[in-house]
């Protein structure tokens, strides 16, 4: 066993201010900006006084912690054609992840010493880790981090010019991949000159074997799989190599709606502040079970997994298919989701025809929802003896039913929906708001407070934040009621800089230390920021009306014909317009409203058919007023599309967040030919 240091949450304390969340630093009001806020409960941003110092310290609480208990867990396949899983989960504990992560890391080590492998010019170690979410990716993570090694993540889902430049950019020379990725690698390795090992994790057929090793030894790259590292790190074991707290634990490439990926530097001391930030909680501890399926590539999802691992906890990896994910949290039972909008919308508009439904079961879930709402509303609380056990446990069972913390970040999230998840699932719902920059700590929302839905709630514990006028977009500091502005922050999460590229980093943090968001955010007389718009995202159309076209998407999100929605503008024209890909219940359903119902016609007849999509159109437009778009916010003509916007078309990030370029790119003609048979009245 060990004697490591085992670390705990930090409670909430036992009643909770909501009046006043933030904290307002006395002296630090200056022109042009807010004053410095703060978490009115931890006011000094400082990471507690913990011997918590880095990555391979937060390993070790959780071997302190749970030395013999399961970790890392996946449920095994039990035949491919066609792919099946097993019922069940099976794991593995502490302290065998302890001896697998030690001999990857020496092997590793070896591999540097030898020379095999060579740092990068800033002198970085870096290791390439290219796979979905599985117990191996994290491992390795663990190896790089208790041996020094940079681990650099691209997103399963990057195509080969992602992961080029990356690699090139990074100088990776050794990339631990699932078996699908390695053809790729070999193909970009000629452009990848760093690049000399590819380890997959899965075991490779012997002809496949002989067929990469050819290719690969003409690419002078060595193919292996991960069990010969292990057994190579196993013979020649070497010490850990504790870092010191500024040491470079990873780069975090961020998938950019605009631009080239960036390289977000973060070190030992940042990602620990960020974990323990994280700690400021009562919902997690050595029993805490989450259930990893948003990208690890990810700085959301890789957090969340560095909190989870220090208190002792397990973390159940899904089969890997979205559409699985319902079926992985049932055999699971996660007590942490961590989601995003995009997920968290699917389940709230599975609820909504059962809630409209006529008969006992409609009735009973609306009486539900009209009691719980307005006990949420008045007093924060969002368990209900009855209504709970009738009705909530149902959709609360969806994910297992004991979820004690669930988070929605990355993206806005509607107020409706938010409010919704909250009496659903009866425990605490959070929004927070971060990005790759910070450790994805900044804000976020408090348990019980009966309206922080559509807020992001106050700073975190590690984060100082402040408004700082955008004078072309007309927020500033003296705005009545609220104060609004760019939303800056600094604090001990924030990233150093971009890997080499001074430029950006020079742009992105001030001379104080400030990292300028982008985001524009405006802060309650609670105390509590919301973000309001993006400082980037926004255009302006002709008649001089600015439009935020992200906001406007994630009003429509929830409209029940909307899957999803890409809201264009054209600053020419005076008015939006939408490509929506339609639910395929909801379209089948308006098309029948429209009178389009003859039999044989197929998805594919009612999004050409006009009269389905004026009366989508219709439909969204009284959505649109009901949820308090503005005249020119609300779209003027609509394009259904079954096509739907993936990464693998190239119209969402890794992220799953629109690349607006990409996706006008792809509908230019539709779209310019709307605008043509409608020009701007001016
Ligand atoms: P990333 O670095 O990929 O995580 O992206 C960070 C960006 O996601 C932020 O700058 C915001 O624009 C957006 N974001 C994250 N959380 C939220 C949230 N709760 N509400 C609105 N936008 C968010």
């Amino acid at each position: 066993m060990n004697n490591y240091y085992a670390m705990n949450v930090i409670p909430f304390p036992a009643t909770l201010d909501y009046s006043k969340q933030s904290i307002e630093l006395p002296g630090t009001r200056r022109p042009g900006q807010t004053g410095h806020y703060r978490n009115a409960i931890w006011p000094d941003t400082t990471p507690p006084d913990v011997p918590l110092k880095n990555l391979v310290d937060a390993f070790h609480s959780g071997l302190a912690h749970s030395y013999n208990d399961p970790f890392l867990g996946e449920r095994p396949i039990i035949s491919r054609n066609p792919l099946t899983f097993a019922n069940k989960f099976v794991w593995q504990t502490y302290a065998e992840v302890d001896v697998r992560r030690r001999a990857v890391g020496s092997a590793v080590e070896h591999f540097f010493r030898s020379g095999k492998c060579a740092p990068g010019v800033e002198g970085l170690e870096t290791v390439g880790l290219w796979s979905g979410n599985r117990p191996e990716w994290q491992i390795v993570d663990l190896a790089c981090m208790a041996y020094g090694k940079v681990s650099v993540s691209l997103y399963d889902t990057f195509g080969p010019d992602s992961v080029e430049y990356i690699l090139k950019h990074a100088e990776v020379p050794i990339v631990f991949a699932s078996s699908a990725h390695v053809a790729a690698l070999l193909s970009v390795s000629a452009k990848c000159p760093a690049l000399k090992i590819i380890v997959t994790f899965d075991e490779l057929q012997e002809e496949t074997r002989q067929a990469l090793n050819t290719w690969g030894a003409d690419r002078g790259v060595e193919i292996m799989t991960l069990k010969e590292v292990e057994a190579l790190g196993k013979e020649k074991p070497l010490d850990i190599i504790t870092p010191t707290p500024d040491q470079v634990a990873t780069i975090c490439y961020t998938s950019g709606t605009t631009s080239l990926p960036k390289g977000v530097v973060i070190t030992h001391s940042q990602a620990v502040a960020g974990g323990l930030g994280a700690f400021h909680y009562d919902k997690m501890n050595k029993t805490s079970v989450l259930l990893s399926y948003l990208p690890l590539a990810h700085i959301y999802e890789r957090l969340g997994e560095y909190g989870i691992l220090a208190l002792g906890g397990r973390i159940g990896y899904f089969s890997g298919d979205p559409l699985r994910l319902l079926e992985d949290a049932q055999i699971l039972k996660p007590t942490i989701f961590l989601s995003v909008p995009r997920v968290l919308n699917r389940i709230y508009l599975a609820a909504l025809p059962v809630m409209s439904a006529p008969g006992v079961k409609g009735a009973l879930l609306r009486k539900a929802v009209e009691v719980k709402m307005k006990q949420l509303h008045e007093t924060g609380i969002n368990t209900h003896a009855l209504w709970d056990r009738l009705v909530f446990g149902k959709i609360a069972g969806a994910l297992g039913g004991r979820v004690t913390f669930l988070s929605s970040g990355s993206a806005p999230i509607n107020t409706k929906v938010m409010d919704f998840l909250k009496i659903a699932f009866s425990c605490y719902v959070a929004e927070g708001y971060g990005m790759t920059e910070n450790c994805a700590i900044c804000t976020i929302t408090l348990p019980g407070d009966p309206t922080a839905s559509g807020t992001i709630g106050p700073p975190q514990q590690p984060c100082e934040v402040k408004l700082v006028d955008v004078p072309a977009m007309g927020y500033t500091a003296e705005d009545k009621p609220n104060p609004r502005g760019e939303l800056c922050m600094r604090g001990p999460v924030r990233f150093s800089r971009y890997y080499r590229d001074e430029k950006n980093t020079r742009e992105a943090i001030d001379g104080e230390g400030w990292l300028h968001t982008g985001d524009v955010g405006e802060i309650d007389s609670q105390g509590r920021f919301k973000i309001i718009d993006r400082v980037k995202n926004i255009m302006k159309l002709a008649q001089g009306e600015y439009v935020a076209l992200e906001k406007v998407e994630n009003t429509y999100s929830t409209c029940p014909i909307v899957a999803q929605i890409f809201v264009h503008g054209d600053s020419l024209q005076d008015h939006v317009l939408a490509v929506v890909v339609p639910d395929p219940d909801a379209l089948a359903a308006t098309a029948k409203r429209a009178g389009v119902n003859e039999p044989g016609r197929t998805a594919k007849d009612f999004v050409a058919d006009k009269r389905v999509v004026r009366q989508v159109l219709s439909d969204m437009t009284k959505f649109a007023k009901q949820h308090g778009l503005k005249g020119f916010e609300t779209v003027k003509g609509v394009h259904l599309s079954l096509e739907p916007f993936t990464s693998d078309n190239g119209t969402l990030t890794a992220t799953l967040k629109l690349k607006r370029k990409a996706a006008y790119e792809m509908y230019k003609d539709i779209l310019d030919g709307m605008y043509a048979a409608a020009p701007a009245r001016l």
